[in-house]
Parts: C-alpha cells; sequence; structure tokens
C-alpha cells in the first residue's frame, strides 16, 4: 500500500488536535502527516505568558463546562491533573454602566435570569426594565422559527434594556460580537430548544438549571494550572510521528502535478511546493478561502463571505495596593454605548484561585464588530493611553502596571450573521465537492476551544475514511 500524505494548514489548537488523532494512522505506517504554521509557534491564539509568578493569557484562558471535549482531551494527554476549576464563588461579573459598576445578577444562564429575587433586586436596572423582563413568562413562544438576530430573540422576551445591558455584553463580548447582527440560531441554539420546549425562556432555564443541563455563566469552568500553553506543549508532544513546519505559510493551492492524480500542491510563501493526498484546513475562513481559490472556486466565495473581527487583549499585572476595590467576581462588562473602548475585563485570580504573589493579573479585551476600527493597528502608546485611562474609570486603578503584555488577534474571530447555519451546511456540501479537502476549526459551529477539539476530531476521522485506512 503507497503511504497517503495529509497536510494539516494550521496549528491552532484546531489543527494540533487534527494532527494529534492522525498521527495514530501515522505511527502505523499509513499515512504521512505535515503540518504547516505561519507562524513561527504553534498553537494560534492560545499563548500563555508567566510573569512576575502570574499566568497571563493571550487568547482563551478557561473551557466551559457544559462542553466536554477540551477537558477530556487534557485528561487523554496526561495533564489531568493539572486541571484547575473555577473558583464558584467567583462566578459572576459586575456590569459598567453610567460610569459605575454594578452587580450583574446572580444566576445568568446564556442572557437569561434565573433568580427572580436577584433580578428584582437589581436596582440599578429601571423598575420598567425588570418588569419588562419578568413579561417573559407571560409571552407566547414565537411563532416564526426562522433564525432571528440574537437582539431581536431576546429583545422580544426580556426587553432592550435587559439586551443591551446584560446579555449582549455576556453572550457577544468576549468574541467580539453584535447582538443586533449575530444569529440566534449560531450563537444560543440551546434557548432555541428551549423556547420550543417550555415557552418562557426563564421557566425553562430554571427547570433545566435544576437538573443540572444547564449552568450559570462560567459555572463549573476549567483551566490549566500553568495556562493553555500547556495543553499546547503537551499536544506537539504527543505528535511522534507528525512533522510541524514552523514559520512555513501556505501561500496557495492547486492541483497535484501527477496526471491522473486527485491529489494537491501546497504552494508555500518561501517559495518551495510538495504535494499531498489530502489537506486539512485549520486556518481562520477568509485565509481558507484564499487558498482553495485555485481548486474551490465556489467554497472559496463562500468561505470569503464568512466576517471576521479583529479582538486585542491587553494582560497586565497591578500592585495589589494599586487597587482600590473587592475583586471578588470574574470581573465586568462594558456595554456599548457607555463611552469606553474596553468590551470587558477579567479578573484573573480570583476567578481560578491563581497564587499571583507578583501583583494582580487582568485581561482587558478590545475589538467590538461594529466600531468599524481595527483595534490591531493600535500603537502600544495608545493601548498604554486607553488602558490607564479606561482602568482609572472603572476600577479606580491610578499606578501603572507592574507589566503589560499587548496581544494582537487581527481577523481572528468570526462572526456568525444571521443564516449562519444554512450558510454553515451549503459550505459543507460545497467542500464535499471538492474531494480530499477537509476543514475545522471556528469556521463552522462552534468557536469554543471545545468546538474546534469536536470538528478537528471529526475532521482527521473524515480524512481517515477519504484515504481509506482502516481505523485504530
Ligand atoms: C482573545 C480570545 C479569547 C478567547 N477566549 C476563549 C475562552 O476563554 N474559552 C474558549 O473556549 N474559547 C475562547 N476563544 C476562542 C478559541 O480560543 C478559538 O476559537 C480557538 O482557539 C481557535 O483555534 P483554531 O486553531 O481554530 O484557530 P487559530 O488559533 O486562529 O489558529 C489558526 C492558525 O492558522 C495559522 N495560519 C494562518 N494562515 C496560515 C497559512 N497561510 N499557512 C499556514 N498557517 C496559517 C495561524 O498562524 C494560526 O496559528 C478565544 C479567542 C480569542 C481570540
Amino acid at each position: 500500500m503507497t503511504i497517503k500524505r495529509v497536510a494539516v494548514i494550521g496549528a491552532g489548537i484546531s489543527g494540533l488536535t487534527a494532527a494529534y488523532r492522525l498521527d495514530t494512522y501515522a505511527r502505523q505506517g499509513d499515512v504521512e502527516v505535515h503540518v504547516f504554521e505561519a507562524r513561527p509557534r504553534a498553537g494560534g491564539v492560545m499563548v500563555t505568558d508567566t510573569q512576575h509568578g502570574a499566568i497571563l493569557e493571550g487568547g482563551p484562558d478557561g473551557f466551559e463546562h457544559s462542553k466536554p471535549e477540551a477537558e477530556a482531551l487534557c485528561r487523554e494527554l496526561g495533564l489531568g491533573d493539572q486541571l484547575v476549576e473555577v473558583d464558584e464563588a467567583a462566578v459572576g461579573a459586575y456590569v459598567y454602566h453610567r460610569r459605575r459598576l454594578h452587580p450583574m445578577p446572580r444566576g445568568v444562564v446564556a442572557g437569561v435570569p434565573t433568580e427572580l429575587a436577584a433580578l428584582v433586586n437589581s436596582h440599578w436596572l429601571s423598575p420598567a426594565a425588570r418588569l419588562r423582563v419578568l413579561l417573559d413568562v407571560v409571552l407566547p413562544r414565537r411563532r416564526d422559527t426562522g433564525d432571528h438576530a440574537l437582539g431581536k430573540f431576546l429583545g422580544r422576551r426580556f426587553g432592550r434594556q435587559w439586551m443591551t445591558l446584560v446579555a449582549e455584553p455576556s453572550l457577544c463580548a468576549r468574541y467580539g460580537g453584535l447582538a443586533d447582527e449575530s444569529s440566534s440560531a449560531a450563537v444560543v441554539p440551546q434557548l432555541l430548544e428551549v423556547e420550543h420546549r417550555y415557552r418562557s425562556l426563564i421557566l425553562g432555564c430554571r427547570a433545566l438549571k435544576r437538573t443540572g443541563a444547564a449552568t450559570v455563566e462560567g459555572e463549573g469552568a476549567l483551566t490549566l494550572e500553568g495556562g493553555l500553553g500547556q495543553l499546547v506543549d503537551a499536544v506537539d508532544s504527543a505528535l511522534k510521528q507528525t512533522l510541524v513546519h514552523l514559520a512555513m505559510p501556505v501561500a496557495e493551492i492547486g492541483k497535484a502535478d501527477e496526471q491522473g492524480s486527485q491529489g494537491y500542491r501546497l504552494n508555500f510563501a518561501h517559495g518551495a511546493s510538495l504535494n499531498c493526498d489530502a489537506i486539512l484546513l485549520a486556518v481562520p475562513a477568509h485565509v481558507a478561502a484564499d487558498l482553495l481559490r485555485p481548486v474551490a472556486l465556489e467554497a472559496s466565495s463562500m468561505l470569503a463571505a464568512i466576517e471576521y473581527t479583529s479582538l486585542a487583549v491587553v494582560a497586565a499585572i497591578y500592585d495589589p495596593k494599586a487597587i482600590p476595590i473587592r475583586l471578588d467576581r470574574a470581573g465586568f462588562y462594558v456595554p456599548r454605548g457607555e463611552g469606553l473602548k474596553m468590551t470587558a475585563c477579567t479578573w484573573m485570580s480570583p476567578l481560578w484561585r491563581q497564587p499571583s504573589p507578583g501583583g494582580v493579573p487582568l485581561r482587558l479585551f478590545f475589538g467590538r464588530s461594529q466600531d468599524g476600527e481595527d483595534v490591531t493597528a493600535w500603537s502600544d502608546e495608545t493601548f498604554q493611553e486607553v488602558v490607564e485611562r479606561e482602568l482609572r474609570l472603572t476600577m479606580g486603578i491610578r499606578q501603572p502596571p507592574v507589566y503589560s503584555r499587548i496581544f494582537r488577534w487581527p481577523k481572528a474571530v468570526p462572526q456568525y450573521r444571521v443564516g449562519h447555519p444554512e450558510h454553515v451546511w451549503a459550505l459543507r456540501q460545497a467542500l464535499d465537492r471538492v474531494p480530499g479537502v477537509f476543514g475545522a476549526g471556528s469556521i463552522f459551529q462552534g468557536w469554543s476551544v471545545a468546538d474546534c477539539i469536536r470538528q478537528s476530531d471529526q475532521a482527521a476521522e473524515a480524512v481517515r475514511a477519504y484515504l481509506g485506512v482502516k481505523a485504530d
């Protein structure tokens, strides 16, 4: 049997996970696996920096509880004893509104309030807004079950103030999304099911919470003691037969040179090329669109239609004496319209109970899809000025940080616009018409680490089946 060659393009967590699954077959001698990564390091947006004894995450900082794939992969790789669960006492956040931090009502599940006393006692929301939220209990279910904008779907059930000050920030801040443009079917598919089954989202989520089928945002989340960079290192070291080529951007995909071959030729930005039998794309949709254009115009155009937002994270360490407020929650959100550039701030040490002898680590998020401003183009000085001003306004910090680092992620996060599930369905059909080309990553169904791992497992399995390699 001739050995088949697979090229995985992109060494973020998606590409690495797919390569790890395919490595089993490389060890059996059935396939040859190569990973090509544009950057000089693997991990993509998953990157950890340790400074002054504190863990600073540049991208994701944890895995959600409701999706088990990330935890399962950590355990499989021998990282089980490194898993750290979120401190339940720190679950929940504040909301920056009218120049003050207000406690978000406890018990919010995917933007839905489930603890009514906490809602009623949230006096920073107007009485009319709180009453409007409670209207959900008597409102009928939607008759039209098509995909609606998240803003429209949740706005109809809970009113505009709840939507803008609580639901949108907690559901969209981290991916730079805008509720009025995001697909409810892609971002909160579970809530569509709840409405269908229970009519009222509040009553439905309360019932599911009682049985453990729904959890409050952040509850049960996990991270790794040394940061998520540990996962990248562990997957990388588990690749026994796979070759990971760093600083090797793929520039274009063409048809293989050999006559009658079903395969492809990868052309690298540095000039070399390589033939392969199957390709697994684990890069952002706009990159995949450019690479595929010469061989799959239809799939390429569909990939190009998926919009991306640029994000930046500033991870900074502050002297505890410089922080005049009590850090007793996970951090705070900044709804749009409050006059700040930052969208959220995470207080790392209470959240993960991480010891940080050298100071208190904070993570500030920047980038919103509607702002039309690319935050990754800001200079270091601009970030410094904005961070200084906004931490003074929100937390009363008046001292510079002990250490800070800016992580810029240009066009890094896909926006699931209304109609995304149908678009993805059609995209998958288009990719199915391109033999030997497969896709993984946050382009499709879910952008969390766990979603990416699940989709990479499926994509690796599809590659195995396509190449006719016996399952192990
Ligand atoms: C700031 C931020 C915070 C987040 N927080 C969380 C969180 O707390 N929890 C959670 O579950 N998820 C979180 N996410 C989402 C999650 O981290 C990502 O969806 C996931 O890590 C994406 O992994 P990926 O491998 O699909 O893509 P990426 O990590 O983007 O990797 C793609 C790789 O492809 C490479 N590449 C690009 N072009 C080429 C080319 N031409 N040739 C070769 N290689 C190329 C890139 O260099 C990159 O390494 C966060 C994301 C961001 C950006």
